[in-house]
């Protein structure tokens, strides 16, 4: 059978993030990028072959991005004709209730989409405009929403619910949804093929500037991090994580915080930037290798977070079989590796310390064979995921 890939969108408010898949073997054909999109300013940038093509023009609009996309496959290649596109896949960070897989996208699942603007309005608006792009350019071919919540959406009842008054929480639609879904389904199914068994007991850190940690039981997600918004949780490049809601009426009463002004604190001055000054992990090592203080405490503070849980993971699941690492700061910082598996000895988690501290392309595992938890550092791919499952609808 002839190869066919998929279309991967990934629309943000002011870019286009674009990739060409072969979801069977993993390849990506051609991958690229639309920038500062209504800006005076923008670019697109198209990576393919190892050749790297960069149009410096203003970009209006999701549209005329899109359209100089099509442009660049016909020109720099590959044809999208001959590369045999059978679908596009739509990155949609929100699908509140009403998904729990990928979606063949027409008109009432646009709706619905819509509907969802409250629960993400940083991002449902964006992806809103990528995909009624793409169905107007790309009219023949189908188009799939891959949502970052769907593999949550079967959490079980006391997972997902909030000790919140009842009527309130279901007049609202207050409930933890979860986020990063994509690529936490991605890495345990990867994990279980590797370890060559689905029965497993996992529990999947995806520690990018956004965080979150999942469990995963026989493939499913039975606990995660993120909640009614991405804001729970871990603590992470900017945002608190986890935090007494108590401290929203404190700020209210006592500073005078509006709540806009609040959720920019919570989510864009906290975390390791509110903590340290700096919000990239290597500059918070860097100052800590200086001798600051406060991002050596902010360390302890994220690596505590970590381990508080893990324990309360493994104490869901009764127990754990895989530990795994993904994502910038799961992928790259072996320091941040090394301090949460050896606050996790307790349970039997043992590192080889020089396999952790040693960066290698792909997946390794950095666990011992004594060690009872199999730990892997696993890259993650949400954009291969996305392809895939756009391919089970068409
Ligand atoms: P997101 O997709 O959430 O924007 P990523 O998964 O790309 O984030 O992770 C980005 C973060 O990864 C950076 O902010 C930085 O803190 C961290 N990171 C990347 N490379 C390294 C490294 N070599 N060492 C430590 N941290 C790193």
């Amino acid at each position: 059978m002839s190869t066919r890939t998929v279309l991967v969108i990934n629309s943000g408010s002011s870019s286009i993030k674009y990739q060409l898949i072969d979801p069977d073997s993993g390849d990506s054909l051609a991958s690229g990028l639309v920038e500062r999109i209504g800006d005076a300013v923008g670019a697109i940038i198209h990576k393919h072959d190892g050749a790297r093509t960069v149009i410096d023009e203003p970009v209006p609009d999701h549209g005329f991005g899109l359209a100089e996309v099509l442009r660049l496959f016909d020109q720099e290649g590959p044809s999208l004709k001959e590369a045999n596109v059978v679908a596009v896949g739509h990155r949609v960070v929100q699908g509140g209730s009403h998904f729990s897989g990928p979606a063949l996208i027409d008109d009432s699942v646009v709706e619905l989409i819509e509907q969802l603007v409250p629960l993400g309005p940083l991002h449902n608006p964006a992806h809103l405009k990528g995909i009624a792009v793409a169905r107007r350019l790309m009219p023949d071919l189908p188009q799939v929403a891959v949502f970052d919540t769907a593999f949550f959406q079967d959490l079980p009842e006391e997972a997902a619910r909030y000790g919140l008054n009842r009527e309130v929480a279901d007049r609202y639609s207050i409930r933890r949804y979860g986020a990063h879904g994509t690529s936490h389904q991605f890495v345990s199914k990867e994990i279980a093929r590797r370890l060559g068994r689905e029965d497993l007991k996992q529990i999947v850190l995806h520690l990018g500037n956004g965080a979150s940690v999942s469990a995963v039981v026989d493939g499913h997600a039975v606990e995660t991090s993120m909640g009614l918004t991405p804001l729970e949780g871990l603590v992470m490049g900017g945002r608190t994580g986890d935090i007494d809601p108590a401290a929203v009426f404190h700020l209210v009463r006592v500073a005078g915080m509006s709540i806009d002004e609040i959720d920019h604190l919570f989510n864009r001055e906290s975390g390791m930037k509110g903590l340290t000054g700096q919000q990239d992990m290597r500059e918070v090592w860097k100052l800590i290798d200086a001798g600051d203080q406060d991002a050596r405490d902010a360390i302890d503070v994220y690596v505590h977070r970590l381990v508080k849980y893990v324990g309360a993971y493994t104490a869901v699941m009764g127990g754990l079989d895989a530990l795994t690492f993904t994502a910038g700061i799961g992928e790259n910082d072996a320091r941040v590796r090394a301090e949460l598996c050896h606050r996790l000895a307790y349970l039997g988690v043992r590192i080889d310390e020089e396999r952790n501290a040693t960066r290698v392309e792909g997946p390794s595992t950095i666990s011992t064979p004594e060690s009872s938890i199999v730990v892997t550092v696993y890259p993650t791919n949400e954009e291969l995921e996305i392809a895939r499952q756009a391919m089970t609808l068409v």
